[in-house]
């Protein structure tokens, strides 16, 4: 797709993404899910897309935590003295707090304020709040509607349950050449935001699409799940498995004007934190590469001491950083299709990285071998000047000695890894390298239990 028509595929379906109820567990999730399923089915339908959903019961012990239980909602509304509907969860999911518990009550402007939430900093927003783990139920206003509430009573009908149901989440595998794994996760639980967290989902939506399409070398695992508990809930279930996860990715807010910005793993020197940082410097503009810490999406689960898995996250604009984070501002017109497309682009590109990422041997590492008889000018990039390919074939004869990757190669060289690639391809064509098996990616890093 052309960046137009990319940009265009991802906030149709941002805005397809929107409407549900969506929470941590629920019919919100599930309706989340078919929509992702939906924008799978009507492309190629290539196999190995499908999505399978995953119902982890209420009461399931998972790590520290258990899986509380299934929320719903059937309806939430305010009715003020005079009759009329002060906020309708109907017109947007945000007026509820979240995990509100039902309530049926008549009360006074006064019992009814410590229940009502509003931005006084910016009073034509509403914000989104949630009560997962205390019991409240309350609403969220504007706050210049707030101010205009006259006194008298109110009428409060929140009709949501609590039951022993499930916990909800959606896994694509995409079988590769090899078993090591890359993951690619984005959380599914926040209603009516469009950068946090439709963006992530309709961009790991495109992926699983795309790759699908294409040969693989790694095994990719998408995961769509609630933030926190669905993290939590997937690694006690993969406890495992998950030494197999080579490479990670966090996808979270890649729809709004801040610059890309990529947050490395708890590791720090992950193959995927040098493949960001290659992507991002060579992607000639503006970018932000920031540390860990132990804040922020699911990073926080996948990265905690005992997991320590290789998985950073990739966005834009950070949690809490820009003002309409976690409010109704956050909105289709907040999230461009311009940045979507950009964001898209420069994830397969770090997906590329690690995909190409190779560890060779020189063949003829005694003095420097003739290339001009190889033919080996002739064999890469028309379109590359003849010193840049030649840099790169000197540099890959001179460090591929078996222990350094072509990510080390472009680090070192300072030349792009493309040209670093190509020249490897190249070389190897003519028997001055081979490959050094399960070497890629330079040290093998395995994830602890
Ligand atoms: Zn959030």
């Amino acid at each position: 797709m052309t960046d137009p028509a990319l940009g265009k595929w991802l906030h149709d379906l941002v805005a397809d993404l929107l409407p549900p109820m969506r929470s941590i567990t629920g019919d919100g999730v599930r309706a989340t899910l078919r929509t992702v399923a939906r924008a799978l089915g009507e492309t190629d339908g290539a196999p190995g897309s499908e999505l399978t959903v995953h119902e982890v019961p209420s009461g399931t012990p998972v790590l520290d935590w258990t899986v509380p239980r299934e929320w719903n909602v059937a309806s939430a509304r305010l009715v003020g003295p005079d009759g009329k509907t002060v906020v309708d969860a109907a017109t947007n999911p945000l007026h509820l707090l979240g995990y509100s518990t039902p309530m049926r009550a008549r009360v006074s402007l006064a019992e009814l304020r410590p229940h009502l939430f509003s931005m006084p900093d910016r009073p034509d927003w509403v914000p989104y709040r949630t009560s997962y783990y205390n019991e409240n139920w309350g609403f969220c206003l504007t706050d210049r509607q707030l101010s205009t509430l006259p006194d008298g009573k109110y009428e409060v009908e929140i009709d949501t349950t609590f039951t022993e149901g499930s916990l909800t989440y959606g896994e694509i595998v995409l079988p590769g050449e090899t078993d090591d794994e890359f993951l690619i996760t984005t959380h599914t639980c926040h209603p009516a935001m469009a950068n946090d967290n439709c963006s992530g989902i309709a961009a790991a939506t495109l992926l699983a699409r795309d790759l699908a399409a294409v040969p693989r070398r790694h095994t990719f695992r998408l995961l769509f799940i609630p933030g926190t508990i669905g993290s939590i809930t997937w690694l006690a279930r993969n406890r495992e498995s998950v030494g197999r996860i080579r490479h990670g990715l966090v996808l979270t807010g890649l729809g709004d004007g801040s610059d890309p910005t990529y947050k490395r793993s708890r590791r720090g020197d992950a193959a995927v934190d040098r493949a960001a940082a290659v992507a991002l410097a060579q992607s000639d503009r503006p970018y932000r590469i920031v540390d860990f810490s132990p804040y922020g999406y699911d990073e926080r689960q996948f990265c905690s001491p005992g997991f320590d898995l290789p998985v950073g996250r990739f966005g834009r604009g950070q949690h809490g950083e820009y003002p309409q984070y976690h409010t109704s501002a956050d909105d289709l017109d907040f999230v461009t299709p311009g940045s979507l497309a950009d964001s898209y682009t420069l994830l397969r590109r770090i997906i590329a990285i690690c995909e190409q990422d190779r560890t060779w041997r020189n063949t003829a590492p005694y003095g420097e071998p003739q290339l001009g008889r190889r033919g080996l000018y002739r064999a890469i990039g028309a379109t590359m000047n003849r010193q840049a390919v030649e840099m790169a074939l000197l540099w890959v004869l001179n460090l591929a000695d078996g222990t350094r990757s072509l990510l080390d190669i472009a680090e070192r060289s300072g030349l792009p890894f493309d040209t670093i690639a190509e020249a490897a391809q190249a070389l190897a064509g003519v028997e001055l390298l081979a490959e050094v098996p399960g070497e890629a990616f330079g040290k093998i890093e395995v994830g602890g239990v």
